[in-house]
């Protein structure tokens, strides 16, 4: 990727962006520094939930969200439960308990079935009226 000077989004101050990075040098490592320290402190103790960690850390939410997606925690030997997005169960990975994927997969089946039988209707359809036409 081509050298971009661009804003960064964490600062707004201007950079040159290498690889596309969307903050600037000081930002990333102040990030990889709040990282550290919110693994660290899981590592501690690691019975604490989120909330715990954003107020001894000072680390927003997201980032405590996106490090555990990245699984560092499980890294460091600790499970951590997070409530699910959807109806706040606590759950150990991913963004929604094993009951609301199941619930949402079948949804999208459904939604997936019910697309499919509109398709084969239209193509039904769209034959018969051919048909139709080259008879008058
Ligand atoms: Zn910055
Ligand atoms: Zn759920």
């Amino acid at each position: 990727m081509a050298e971009k000077l661009r804003n960064c989004q964490n600062c707004g101050k201007l950079f040159m962006s290498q690889h596309g990075e969307k903050v600037c040098q000081a930002c990333q490592d102040a990030m990889e520094n709040m990282e550290q320290v919110v693994v660290d402190y899981v590592r501690d103790n690691p019975k604490c939930k989120i909330h715990e960690i954003m107020e001894a850390t000072g680390a927003p939410e997201k980032l405590i969200r996106r490090l555990i997606d990245e699984g560092r925690f499980v890294q460091v030997g600790v499970q951590m439960s997070y409530p699910c997005k959807k109806c706040g169960k606590e759950i150990f990975a991913g963004q929604y308990c094993e009951d609301c994927l199941k619930e949402m997969q079948a949804n999208l089946q459904a939604a997936h079935g019910a697309m499919a039988a509109a398709a084969e209707a239209n193509k039904v359809h769209g034959m018969y009226s051919k048909e139709l036409q080259r008879k008058l």
